[in-house]
């Protein structure tokens, strides 16, 4: 059976780690004697790990362990999460006799962040084409300029994104070289930029911790039958089935793992779900899977035998379904706004960076641009409009189910 103490131990022991904050072994090796010597960031650098190397992983793996059923929380208060520099950009889930570890390597913190600042310029983006950009005007070529402007700005940094990828891939490194890749927007704030980075990473490890315990890791875990049952009924009640992709074993408990993960951050499995914890998922699934996609070029993959993840658009989607299916009893928020709204504007980032891929890729693609991403949106809303006004007709006319 896996314990914490062994957990924890063997994590820094495999990673040649010291027992202490993670940040501070960071600030030690970059020797920032400044910022290690600062009283006011004592208390903190000082802390010691628990259930994890990090304060704010530590946070999540007790919110993580609070959204699933009692029973299954024995498991989950066992489990180790550890920050480590090194490594693939990626997190994973490893276990062996007493220890069972997830760990999240800081290369896809570091993608996290840069996928972030793409997001934040595209959202920007989206939003003046919305609010500043009069089509009334009679004047084409001004409102064309206008558009090409406002284009560069959101398009130039996932351009510059595709450019250092390569550099990323072949040196192993996630580091943004360019500043576009580093600067947030100044209408988004700091604070609202690191809960999207931290939503990612809650993805990540939510998945790794759902790995634990759908028993995909080599121990026995005789919970795991019930609770691999259980997700399944969840998903078959949203209508989900695995079977109608064709995969082989290892990507269908991918796709299972996805779905736990979700159905935890959203608070589904203990009845709590609410609009922020949807919104929330929904950022850090979809963004999760783009920026995974993106650096392991994932978009579209075999299943052949050898192959253990399903490609990104199998994984995207299993995951908006899921949280479509939950989204729908959500009312609509005080301006208008919907989980639904804010699917579909995340699905139009990812389609942007997909498509600048494919064009590098395929001869006589052109790439989406600013006109053809417009007429998109005008599209597009009219038809989120249609989605929402359906689902209020049929709130009004049904009565409200709960706890389904
Ligand atoms: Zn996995």
């Amino acid at each position: 059976m896996i314990s914490l103490e062994q957990s924890r131990k063997s994590f820094h022991e495999v990673r040649g780690l010291p027992v202490q904050n993670f940040w501070k072994t960071v600030f030690q090796t970059q020797g920032h004697d400044d910022i290690l010597r600062t009283p006011r960031f004592q208390e903190w650098l000082n802390w010691t790990p628990n259930r994890s190397n990090c304060p704010e992983l530590e946070l999540l793996m007790e919110n993580l362990t609070d959204s699933i059923p009692e029973e299954w929380r024995a498991r989950g208060r066992r489990i180790f999460a550890g920050r480590n520099l090194q490594g693939q950009a990626n997190a994973e889930a490893w276990q062996s006799g007493e220890v069972g570890v997830i760990e999240l390597n800081y290369g896809f913190t570091s993608a996290s962040m840069i996928y972030m600042v793409l997001y934040s310029k595209y959202f920007e983006m989206i939003h003046t084409l919305g609010t500043e950009v009069d089509f009334s005007d009679d004047d084409e070529e001004i409102i064309l300029m206008v558009l090409e402007e406002i284009g560069k700005e959101g398009f130039e940094p996932i351009l510059i994104a595709e450019e250092e990828r390569r550099a990323w891939t072949a040196n192993g490194m996630i580091f943004p070289a360019h500043r576009l890749l580093r600067e947030i927007p100044s209408s988004r704030s700091e604070d609202s930029y690191h809960e999207g980075v931290r939503a990612i990473e809650e993805f990540a490890i939510a998945h790794e911790y759902a790995h634990h315990l759908l028993g995909h890791t080599d121990d026995e875990y005789p919970r795991s039958r019930y609770i691999n049952g259980r997700v399944d009924a969840e998903l078959t009640r949203m209508g989900v089935n695995f079977s109608s992709y064709d995969l082989n074993e290892a990507q269908v408990d991918e796709l299972r793992a996805d779905s736990l993960a979700l159905l935890m951050m959203t608070g589904r499995l203990t009845a709590q779900v609410c609009a922020s914890s949807i919104y929330r998922s929904m950022a850090g699934a979809i963004m999760g899977l783009t920026v995974l996609a993106h650096i392991n070029e994932s978009w579209v993959v075999s299943n052949e035998a050898g192959e253990t993840h399903p490609d990104f658009l199998t994984r995207y989607d299993v995951a908006t379904t899921v949280i479509r299916e939950m989204s729908k009893s959500m009312p609509i928020g005080p301006e208008g706004g919907h989980p639904i709204g804010f699917l579909a504007q995340l699905s139009g980032f990812v389609s942007l960076i997909l498509d600048r891929w494919l064009s590098s890729r395929i001869e006589g693609h052109s790439p989406a641009n600013v006109l053809s991403l417009t007429s998109w949106l005008f599209e597009r809303s009219a038809e989120i409009q249609e989605e929402l006004d359906k689902l209020k007709t049929g709130a009004a006319s049904k009565p409200v189910q709960r706890g389904s």
